[in-house]
C-alpha cells in the first residue's frame, strides 16, 4: 500500500496560496492537520499496513504535516494576521471603559458650604466645635439656668458619669480634659461654640460656626433626633441690631434671590436680648402663597437678637466694652426650601436614588 504525497501536497499548496483571508488560513489548517484532517485520516491507516512499511510512511506524512504548517505560517505572515492572542493576554482597546463611581458632596454638605461661604465674604471665620459638649456649656453658659423651663426646648442626650476616655473626643482642640466628672451630653444646638469660640479669641470678632446637633425627638418627615445647625456671631465695641439686620439681609439676598425680603417678629431666646424671629418672603412663589409658606408669602429661616450679657460674660469678654449680635439656622430646613424635599428622613437614608439627583 502507498500514497500520494505528491498529490496531496501540491492540492495543499496550492489551495493555500490561493487563501485570501485569515478564515481561509483557518479552514485549510482544519481540512489538513485537524483532528479529522486528511492527514490523520492517512495516519489511522498506519496500524493496517506492513511492520516494514510502516516507519517509510509515518515519515512521509510526518514530512507533509511539517510542510504544511510552514507553508500556512508563511501564507499568514504574508497576510500579516497574527496568531490569534491567548485570552488572558488579550485586550480589547475597542471596548468602553469601565466608568469609575464618581462621588459628591451631601445636598446639606452643600447647602452648610453655601451657607458658610456668603457669612466668610462677609468677614467671618469658621469655628467648629465638638458634638459632645459640658451641660454647662449647653445650657447655663447660655443663660439656660438647671431648672428654668426653657430648658425643656433644648433637651438632649446625656452622657452621664463619663470618667473613661471612651467618650472624649480626641481631637485637641475639643479637648474636654478634666471636666469629665461633669455631666456630658450630645450638644443640642450649636450654641456651645460661641462660648468655646470666645474664650479662644479677643473681640473684635466675628465667627460662623457649623455642625451636628441632637435632640431626642420621634423621627418623623420634620424631625430628626440629629440634624445640623449653622449659628455666627459677630462680637464689637458699637455693634448694633442694624449691622445684624444688614448682615441677614445680605446673606438673604446671596441665598435666595436678589429681590429677598426679610421680616423679623419679636421672639425669646434665653441667649439673646431683644431676640428675633426672620421670615424671609417666599422665593418658591414670589411671596404670591403656595404650600411651601402656607399661603402667606413667608418663610421662617432663623433665629437671631443681640447677644445676652450673661453669655459674653461666659466667654469671657468684658460687657461694658463689647456687644454682639447672634444667630442660628438649620441647614435642613433650607435644603428642604431650595431643593423642595419634603421629608428630612431622605437625608439620611442614604438612597443613592435620592442623593444623585443633587
Ligand atoms: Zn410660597
Amino acid at each position: 500500500m502507498s500514497v500520494d504525497y505528491s498529490y496531496i501536497a501540491a492540492e495543499a499548496k496550492s489551495q493555500i496560496e490561493a487563501a485570501s483571508d485569515k478564515a481561509a488560513i483557518e479552514g485549510l489548517r482544519i481540512k489538513y492537520l485537524g483532528r479529522k484532517g486528511v492527514l490523520q485520516d492517512h495516519m489511522a491507516k498506519i496500524p493496517e499496513l506492513a511492520p516494514e512499511e510502516r516507519r517509510a510512511y509515518g515519515s512521509g506524512l510526518n514530512d507533509l504535516k511539517n510542510n504544511i504548517s510552514a507553508w500556512l505560517a508563511e501564507k499568514e505572515a504574508a497576510l500579516g494576521v497574527a496568531a490569534p492572542p491567548s485570552a488572558a493576554g488579550y485586550v480589547d482597546v475597542t471596548l468602553p471603559g469601565k466608568k469609575p463611581v464618581l462621588g459628591r458632596l451631601h445636598p446639606l454638605t452643600q447647602v452648610e458650604g453655601q451657607i458658610c461661604d456668603i457669612f466668610c465674604r462677609l468677614g467671618f471665620k469658621v469655628f467648629k466645635g465638638p458634638e459632645v459638649e459640658t451641660e454647662h456649656n449647653n445650657f447655663v453658659a447660655l443663660n439656660i439656668p438647671l431648672e428654668h423651663p426653657s430648658r425643656d426646648a433644648f433637651d438632649t442626650f446625656y452622657i452621664k458619669k463619663c470618667q473613661v476616655s471612651g467618650v472624649r473626643c480626641q481631637e485637641k482642640a475639643h479637648d474636654i480634659g478634666n471636666m469629665t466628672q461633669e455631666t456630658l451630653l450630645l450638644r443640642s444646638h450649636t450654641s456651645p461654640a460661641q462660648i468655646r469660640a470666645m474664650k479662644a479669641a479677643e473681640p473684635p470678632m466675628a465667627v460662623i460656626m457649623p455642625g451636628r446637633v441632637y435632640r431626642p425627638d420621634a423621627v418623623d418627615a420634620s424631625h430628626s433626633f440629629m440634624f445640623h445647625q449653622v449659628e455666627g456671631i459677630a462680637v464689637d465695641a458699637q455693634i448694633r441690631f442694624s449691622d445684624l439686620k444688614g448682615v441677614l439681609i445680605a446673606f438673604a439676598r446671596e441665598m435666595f434671590g436678589k429681590d429677598t425680603k426679610l421680616r423679623f417678629r419679636p421672639s425669646f431666646f434665653p441667649f439673646t436680648e431683644p431676640s428675633a424671629e426672620v421670615d424671609i418672603s417666599c422665593f418658591l412663589c414670589k411671596a404670591k402663597g403656595c404650600p411651601a409658606c402656607k399661603k402667606s408669602g413667608w418663610i421662617e429661616i432663623l433665629g437671631c437678637g443681640m447677644m445676652h450679657p450673661h453669655v459674653l460674660r461666659s466667654g469671657g469678654y468684658d460687657t461694658k466694652k463689647w456687644r454682639g449680635f447672634a444667630f442660628g439656622m438649620g441647614v435642613e430646613r433650607i435644603a428642604m426650601l431650595k431643593f423642595g424635599v419634603n421629608d428630612i428622613r431622605l437625608f439620611f437614608e442614604n438612597d443613592m436614588r435620592f442623593l444623585e439627583q443633587f
